[in-house]
């Protein structure tokens, strides 16, 4: 198996990621407890180099970050990446942003997650990265019990489900990050 640094402190995100990449003979190990780094990027990309970067140079060893958003058209594109900080707790993520959509209908509550990934060297040098979107809408009220973050707001576009609905396995069938995650994955199996 090949094992690389995977720069986060959510385990949730290892558990998905690793549900995928562990079939292709590669495990990503959590990084060290309170890594943190500041995500003071202007775009996805910039927020997935500064942690794949940071973890990099923490553990000595390639490091893949992802950096996630959910963007609604209704809010211009927020909380886009300010989406870890847009309400103290998740429960409060959500209230905030079924209460800032109020009064708009199906159509205007399209929105998307976008995954941008970042692999770096154990030097910190940037080696590759790729980028999953997955669209859908924001629901009226929030449902299901899978999954994580945004989860149970999010409806998949033509499935007519939340995220949280779905099993892991399904859900690594269709969601921004694995769709980000199975081109990495290739390129890591050419390249290592
Ligand atoms: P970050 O990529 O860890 O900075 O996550 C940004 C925000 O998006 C956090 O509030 C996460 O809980 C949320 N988030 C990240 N990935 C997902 C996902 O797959 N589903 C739902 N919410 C997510």
């Amino acid at each position: 198996m090949i094992e690389i640094v995977l720069a986060t402190a959510n385990p949730h995100k290892v558990e998905e990621i690793n549900a995928i990449a562990n079939e292709h003979g590669i495990n990503f190990v959590q990084v060290v407890d309170g890594f943190e780094p500041e995500e003071n990027g202007k775009t996805f990309e910039e927020n997935s180099t500064i942690k794949a970067i940071a973890a990099s140079k923490l553990m000595q060893s390639y490091a893949l970050a992802d950096d996630t958003g959910l963007c609604v058209d209704a809010l211009n594109g927020r909380p886009g990446l300010f989406s870890a900080r847009y309400a103290p707790t998740q429960k409060e993520k959500i209230e905030k942003l079924l209460n800032e959509l109020k009064g708009f209908d199906k159509e205007e509550r399209k929105a998307e997650f976008v995954c941008s990934m970042t692999l770096t060297d154990k030097y910190g040098n940037v080696v590759y990265r790729t980028k999953g979107v997955c669209k859908g809408h924001i629901a009226f009220s929030p449902y299901g019990n899978g999954g994580f973050g945004y989860d149970p707001v999010f409806e998949v576009d033509g499935l007519g489900k939340t995220m949280a609905e779905f099993s892991l396995k399904e859900k690594n069938t269709i969601s921004h990050r694995a769709k980000a995650l199975l081109p990495m994955l290739e390129w890591i199996k050419v390249n290592f």
